[in-house]
């Protein structure tokens, strides 16, 4: 049983906070930016100082590797992203790479033997907040593992061709290209070179609060989808047309979104999320009745007969008309709830254990870069508490001593991993 540094981890939040700084308690370091080079330098720094071989690839993921004693054995690979969203927080994504960073600090300060090399690792674009989508380049880099529903959101060329959305009008590949840490492909990760892999990360949710938990283990990411749901009415004149013969379609869809709301609830599910999060609008004009109306509906839940039942619901919806409108339902995402590695997971309840951290078990219900890797290794996570569920935002906190209990059980979990894999 091996112990992090509580005082190195409180020096390097503060240290990674400054990368990006937004002057009010958060950051904005948008993937490829000045702000996530500066963050790229700092890791290098440190690794380097404890002797880490330092590798980038073609997608500016970066690794920090400490050798083992057995030069044949594949990595022990733990991290996650060095990207925030706009005014996001000092923990979402820089925390598993912080905790990978003080695991290989504790090893090498302390000389703990380790037969499998130990590497540290950085996911560049996770949050996608300035070239979407978000987990951009594990879905790039495990793209040939990923299921045939998921890969054709993550094509190479259409993701070097993914434009930025705020700022000057660059791809992401041109970023890519004039970025300092850029490397090559065949240091990317993959199943020849990496025989696990461990991400730490904040919870951003208030469940293990609640529960007075410090740490969750992390069995799946739950299975989701989502719609667009789209009403289609008639536009006129908003002073002059009769209110009986209106085909309102903002209208129409309030009361679908009404009954939707009813539907999903009566299917009286514990844990069944489901979010409208994104509308539009046309002609959006306040002087003319709307003729089309499009919501989102993001549903989420880790049984997939549960997701089905779901999906029933919002496919109903085209069966009939909403006040004399026509709905129309399209498939816009989903993924299946993707489990974590049995025994990883397992490594990580005993580090916990033998470290005396309280623990449950958790899903994660947002995507991470581990739900990709997990296709492509056994994989598994670790979450810190996060105060008050919050998340993505500069209020967003965890405690040193959480974090610090975090890398810990990191630490342990590698080491039984160390000793247990091939
Ligand atoms: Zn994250």
């Amino acid at each position: 049983m091996y112990a992090c540094d509580e005082e190195r981890m409180r020096d390097l939040i503060e240290t990674f906070s400054k990368f990006g700084d937004t002057g009010h308690g958060g950051v904005t370091r948008y993937a490829l930016s000045a702000e996530d080079a500066q963050a790229r330098a700092e890791f290098i720094r440190r690794m380097e100082a404890i002797g880490a071989v330092i590798e980038a690839d073609d997608l500016a993921n970066m690794y920090a590797t400490l050798p083992g004693t057995d030069a044949s054995a594949k990595r022990i690979v733990m991290g996650s992203h060095a990207d925030s969203v706009r005014n996001g927080g000092n923990y979402d994504g820089i925390l598993g790479v912080m905790s990978a960073m003080e695991v290989l600090t504790t090893v090498a300060r302390e000389g703990i033997a380790h037969r499998h090399p130990l590497t540290a690792m950085i996911w560049t674009n996770e949050e996608g907040s300035l070239y979407p989508p978000s987990m951009m380049c594990s879905g790039i880099t495990c793209y040939d593992w990923l299921p045939e529903a998921v890969k054709g959101g993550f094509r190479y060329d259409d993701m070097m061709a993914s434009r930025a959305i705020d700022g000057p009008a660059r791809t992401f590949g041109e970023a890519l290209a004039e970025f300092p840490y850029r490397g090559d492909a065949e240091r990317r990760i993959s199943p020849e070179k990496a025989c696990c892999y461990f991400e730490t990360h904040i919870e951003q949710g208030p469940i293990l609060e609640e529960a007075g938990c410090e740490l969750g283990v992390v069995d799946c990411v739950i299975g989701m989808f989502m719609y667009r749901i789209r009403f289609l009415g008639e536009t006129t004149h908003a002073g002059t047309f009769p209110m009986p013969r209106r085909r309102d379609a903002f209208y129409a869809a309030s009361e679908a979104l009404r009954h939707l709301h009813d539907r999903l609830d009566a299917l009286d599910v514990d844990d069944l999320v489901y979010t409208t999060g994104e509308v539009t609008c046309h002609p959006n004009v306040h002087t003319c009745v709307p003729d089309v109306f499009e919501f989102t509906l993001d549903v989420r839940h880790e049984d997939p007969a549960v997701i089905e039942r779901a999906r029933d619901v919002v496919l109903s919806l085209t069966e009939r008309t909403w006040a004399g409108c026509s709905c129309e339902v399209e498939l816009a995402w989903q993924r299946d709830t993707t489990p974590f590695d049995a025994r990883l997971r397992g490594f990580v309840e005993d580090a916990c254990e033998r470290a005396g951290v309280s623990h449950m078990p958790i899903h994660s219900g947002a995507g991470h870069d581990a739900q990709f890797a997990a296709y492509m290794l056994p994989t598994t996570m670790i979450f810190v508490q996060s105060r008050a569920g919050l998340s993505h935002c500069e209020r967003e906190h965890s405690s040193v001593r959480h974090c610090a209990e975090g890398a810990t059980v990191m630490l342990n979990a590698a080491l039984s991993a160390d000793a247990a894999l091939a």
